[in-house]
């Protein structure tokens, strides 16, 4: 029996706790906020202080990237975390990742740190407007953004932005060019200790408000999965990445940009749980674990459409067939991610379907991205 401890308690640490268990891989987690060891599945606190966890466990690893440094270096000392936790402060400052993604070679937007009111005239000038203005530090799900477009809105957006700079230590805004994308896809792959690496099928992401609602796993795009491929390989050898790790694409003509990278198991993923030979969950943990990889090959077509700030769904979901419901155990929040639904078909076209069929079923006001 192996012993993993996972930074953070959420949907993420539970998911991988359900697929360690038939590996004989024990997961607990670490909740972040309240500071408690718990059960990833009950929530229920644990008499372990996080230095007896981290003495007791074979592996460290984080499901979220937003980790207090001190946390992560206590836990580095061990020798136990994996990735490296490079890795982990790459995906949680926006500078760091900047950096690391010119440095693997691979396209992003064109970009700019602002600090000062006079960073901002000059990232005007170098990038142009329309522009998108990122924290470097905290946004997630389209938090902590602004978009510029026109020059007499710069005063008040920079004036929010400066409230955002002084709330926080270390605090910047990352400017970067708009990209008029064609559509939002993603790639989840995984790379061991021996530099071994295997990738899902790219996945198309749909998001509302910022906030992903629907993936489905790309069929038979050679060309753009080669592409998104060879950029995972630059990327994690760059860092000497173990572990899951999801890269987030605009796609421009054919073009893959890197918007930004996730250093663990990612949402756009979950659809791997019914659609892939081995989920990203079990894949994260045999790779932090030094255990073999397991396939990656998507088994048929699949999709994932979130939950969002429902707790309960009509029956009629779990008779419409190859529909899985995964609920996180979370309480009813509005817009909280509280589970999601994967669905499988035996053709893209089935899956088109199936799809449709749920739309019927569910409320367009909170799935509004299903076809109906
Ligand atoms: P992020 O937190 O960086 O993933 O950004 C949230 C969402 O904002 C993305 O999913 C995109 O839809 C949009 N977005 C972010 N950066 C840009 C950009 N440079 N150009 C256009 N849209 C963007």
């Amino acid at each position: 029996m192996k012993q993993v401890l996972v930074l953070g308690a959420g949907q993420l640490a539970r998911m991988m706790a359900l697929a360690g268990a038939p590996l004989n891989i024990n997961v607990i987690a670490y909740d972040v906020i309240t500071a408690d060891v718990v059960h990833p599945l009950t929530q229920q606190r644990q008499s372990l202080s996080l230095i007896e966890a981290i003495a007791a466990v074979d592996v460290i690893t984080a499901e979220f990237e937003h980790i207090p440094h001190a946390i992560l270096t206590l836990c580095a000392a061990s020798g136990k975390f994996k990735p490296h936790p490079d890795a982990i402060k790459a995906g949680g400052d926006r500078r760091i990742e900047k950096t690391l993604l010119n440095n693997a070679k691979v396209a992003n937007a064109p970009h700019h740190i602002i600090n000062t009111r006079a960073d901002l005239d000059t990232a005007i000038a170098a990038i142009g407007l329309p522009m998108v203005l990122k924290s470097a530090l905290g946004g997630y799900d389209g938090k902590g953004q602004w978009r510029l477009k026109t020059n007499d809105q710069i005063e008040s957006v920079w004036t929010e932005m400066a409230h955002c700079i002084a709330a926080s230590d270390n605090q910047a805004i990352v400017a970067e060019k708009f990209i008029s994308f064609d559509r939002e896809v993603s790639l989840i792959g995984v790379r061991n200790a021996n530099g071994d690496i295997k990738t899902y099928a790219l996945s198309e992401n749909v998001h509302t408000d910022g906030v992903l609602s629907l993936s489905t796993a790309i069929v038979g795009d050679i060309t753009l999965q080669q592409q998104a491929q060879q950029m995972f390989a630059a990327i994690a050898e760059q860092l000497n990445y173990i572990g899951v790790l999801a890269l987030e694409f605009f796609e421009v003509n054919g073009q893959l940009l890197v918007n930004e990278i996730a250093p663990r198991v990612h949402n756009s993923g979950h659809w791997t749980q019914q659609g892939a030979e081995t989920c990203q969950f079990e894949n994260h943990l045999r790779a932090v674990c030094d255990l073999p990889l397991g396939g990656t090959e998507l088994i048929r077509p699949s999709a994932m459409i979130n939950i969002l700030g429902q707790d309960s769904l009509p029956l009629a979901v779990l008779a419409l067939e190859s529909c899985h419901v995964h609920w996180y155990g979370k309480e009813q929040r509005a817009g909280r991610k509280m589970g999601h639904i994967n669905v499988c078909a035996a053709t893209p076209e089935q899956l088109q379907y199936q799809l449709m069929l749920l739309g019927q079923i569910l409320p367009q006001q909170y799935f509004p991205t299903l076809p109906r």
